[in-house]
């Protein structure tokens, strides 16, 4: 079952490790078919050099595991209320790569402070609130999903392909598994930047908004025009 998408989910947990995103174990990716319902995630606890494609774990978008031997990743429960939130989303990272971390850590949100960042995010990186007691004791992982979903009340997920969750570390997605790591990497990158930035001029009011959305829009949207798209006015130079 979902030969393709173990293939490319396995490929995704692997390049998150080549990215440098990855300490240990500490992050999955997830893809799914949404014609089936059927979602593919890491197994929980596995070394990434172990992997193979018949590790992956097929679970349904209520958590039943449908095919595979392993236990499906412990965050699993947070992918899902994400997918069950937005239909658009077709993979998930969840890292601990070490700088969103600490802004995730220092309950920050990520300000938007040049140009790379605004080809990525269309504003602020978010940040999603602790978790309370009894959401910690009760529904934990499920939990993690449900306050992302509530800070992504009034927010397009497209414009803004991640989150911090307060205290922990980031999540991404995009339209399958390979996007969502690609946000993953440059979530990473951004962050890291920013920290310098912020280290640097402490009193930088960030990129202006008129430069933000000419970044955001070139790249994103129906008047998006960088890179080798058919629909590329013949006229634009680069
Ligand atoms: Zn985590």
């Amino acid at each position: 079952m979902l030969e393709q998408l173990k293939q490319d989910v396995l490929q995704a947990n692997l390049d998150l490790v080549r990215h440098g995103l990855v300490t240990l174990t500490w992050g999955n990716v997830s893809g799914i078919d949404r014609g089936s319902g059927r979602i593919v995630i890491k197994p929980s606890g596995v070394a990434y050099e172990a992997l193979t494609p018949k590790d992956m774990v097929v679970v349904d978008l209520q958590g039943k595991t449908v095919e595979g031997a392993l236990h499906p990743s412990t965050d699993t429960p947070a992918h899902l209320c994400l997918y069950n939130a937005c239909p658009l989303i077709g993979g998930i990272t969840h890292t601990h790569s070490p700088y969103a971390t600490m802004f995730a850590q220092a309950c920050r949100e990520i300000p938007c402070l040049g140009t790379t960042h605004a080809d990525q995010f269309n504003g602020p990186v978010p940040l999603a609130r602790f978790l309370s007691a009894n959401e910690v004791q009760d529904g934990y992982e499920a939990n993690m999903g449900r306050v992302i979903v509530e800070r992504f009340q009034g927010l397009d997920w497209q414009s803004f392909p991640g989150v911090l969750l307060a205290g922990h570390a980031p999540f991404t997605w995009g339209k399958n598994a390979a996007e969502a790591v690609l946000h993953a990497v440059a979530l990473e990158r951004i962050a890291h930047m920013a920290c310098g930035t912020l280290q640097l001029n402490p009193q930088i009011s960030g990129l202006p908004s008129h430069i933000l959305a000419k970044h955001y829009r070139r790249k994103h949207g129906p008047g998006a025009y960088y890179g080798q798209s058919k629909n590329k006015p013949s006229s634009i130079k680069e």
